[in-house]
């Protein structure tokens, strides 16, 4: 990279380390030209994409707005928060790894309804109904078929 001291095109890296348990590395580079020194930190980028409404209006990640409809559909629901935290880490890991700069709102209501449906059935159909009332209400009943049919099975075991 270019030195900050005489724009000089080209410096050398004379120490790198890990540093922030190993987010980040630490780099002193030196001038080949003007021999100074000076430190770099580079961390990877994972940034929330934007959100793209149903509408099409664009609306920044928010985290606790994600984190309240989690809340809310696990309202007097037995699950820890520790898991509420994970589920919520999880969602925000799937968006990060996808690496897109916008994604549809419906892309996270669907990752939502992933988390839900594994930490907990109620709260699942309790944001379903809410959810898919907007989107499609043949595959919410679909959802509430294989639900039933799945208690049922279990009940024969
Ligand atoms: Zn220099």
């Amino acid at each position: 990279m270019y030195c900050p001291f005489c724009n000089a095109d080209d410096t050398r890296v004379v120490d790198s380390r890990l540093v922030a348990d190993g987010t980040q590395v630490r780099r002193r580079r030196e001038c080949v030209d003007c021999s100074e020194r000076f430190t770099t930190y580079e961390s990877a980028e994972l940034l929330m994409p934007r959100v793209i409404k149903s509408d099409g209006r664009r609306e920044g990640f928010n985290e606790e707005k994600l984190r309240a409809g989690l809340q809310r559909a696990l309202e007097k629901r037995p699950v820890p928060i520790e898991k509420i935290e994970s589920a919520l880490g999880q969602i925000k890991h799937v968006l990060q790894v996808a690496g897109e700069r916008e994604v549809p709102s419906r892309t996270i209501g669907e990752a939502v309804m992933q988390q839900l449906r594994e930490l907990d059935e109620v709260a699942y159909v309790r944001f379903a109904s809410v959810y898919r009332s907007f989107q499609d209400i043949s595959a919410f009943q679909d959802e509430l078929n294989r639900l039933n049919s799945k208690k049922t099975t279990s009940a024969d075991v």
